[in-house]
């Protein structure tokens, strides 16, 4: 069964229902709203349905979980390379990094630690290769160079007449098997996942003492809205309503069939420096295909 409160904001539509267990120390609906269903909001609702007393719920405005930025990326592992030295960043992305490969490994989520290649054409470049590699062995992360023979041997096609760094721990994941493991292992854990149902407003109750009321919308149903003691904006691009419009940007993907059965281990991107938020990139895909990926905003 459903909670009432889950079940008004259901509207009927026929989902999986779910029992509740909560401390409901402030008499509110749930202990945890989370909002988004993207991967972050995904994982951040299976951490949360975990624990002790908690009753969580995660609304997704779309009718499925995972159909915006978590779709349609380009599924790399960071070793995490390209963040400040003493950052909380860098600290994150080295200890996620271990933990999604664990997590991966753990429940059969398909992933491959591929490793990746940052080609250098010319001085310049190369350079650049070689703050990268000093800057990486400052904050832990393992690189290595590659030698034109090793490189000749391993990826014949590849050209690099400046030079070659390896990043041994970058690696790739299946994104969607991904998600559709948190969103089980979540409802697993007694969580209830809401589709079709846009938070449209959040407001404190007495003046946030009381939690908060969340106002919901499901394609021109009528309003409905629960209370929670937490709120978690995992909205993505939603997240900051007012975000301004030249943080977005735009890119082409180009999906390579030809040459992926022959490129075997390893996403590479060039080493030249990137300009604003544009950038290429090259991608494994799992199946052996490949991508690249042309001037868009790379993390
Ligand atoms: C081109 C590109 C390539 C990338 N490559 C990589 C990569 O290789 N490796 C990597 O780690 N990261 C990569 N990223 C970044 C990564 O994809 C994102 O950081 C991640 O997907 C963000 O997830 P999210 O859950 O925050 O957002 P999203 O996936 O956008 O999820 C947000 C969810 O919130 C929902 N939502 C929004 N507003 C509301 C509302 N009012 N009510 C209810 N629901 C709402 C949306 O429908 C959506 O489902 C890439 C990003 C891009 C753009």
């Amino acid at each position: 069964m459903r909670s009432r409160a889950a079940a008004t904001l259901a509207n009927g539509l026929p989902r999986r229902g779910r029992q509740f267990s909560t401390s409901r120390r402030l008499n509110a609906d749930f202990t945890h709203a989370v909002i988004g269903a993207g991967v972050v909001g995904l994982a951040v609702a299976r951490q949360l349905a975990g624990r002790q007393g908690a009753s969580t719920i995660l609304l997704e405005r779309h009718g499925a979980v995972g159909t915006e930025t978590s779709s349609r990326n380009s599924e790399v592992i960071h070793a995490g390379l390209y963040y400040g030295t003493d950052t909380l960043k860098t600290t994150l992305c080295l200890k996620g990094r271990e933990l999604l490969y664990s997590l991966c490994q753990k429940h059969n989520i398909p992933h491959r630690r591929t490793g990746k290649w940052i080609l250098a054409q010319n001085e310049q470049q190369w350079d650049e290769c070689l703050k990268l590699h000093s800057h990486a062995k400052n904050i832990g992360v393992p690189t290595r160079f590659v030698s034109s023979e090793e490189a000749a041997r391993r990826e014949p096609d590849v050209q690099a007449l400046g030079g070659i760094v390896e990043s041994p721990t970058t690696g790739i994941v299946d994104s969607h098997a991904l998600m559709t493991y948190l969103h089980g292992d979540f409802e697993d854990r007694g969580g209830d996942c809401i589709v079709q149902t846009a938070v449209t407003d959040i407001q404190p109750v007495n003046g946030g003492k009381g939690g908060y009321r969340i106002y919901t919308g499901s394609g021109g149903a009528s309003e409905a809205s629960i209370t929670t003691e937490t709120v978690i904006n995992c909205a993505g691009l939603e997240a900051c309503r007012k975000t301004p419009e030249n943080l977005l940007c735009e890119g082409d993907i180009f999906l390579l069939l030809s040459i992926g059965p022959e490129t075997e281990y390893t996403p590479i991107s060039s080493a030249k420096p990137r300009a604003g938020r544009t950038g290429n990139a090259f991608n494994v895909r799992h199946g052996g295909t490949c991508t690249l990926w042309a001037g868009c905003g790379m993390g």
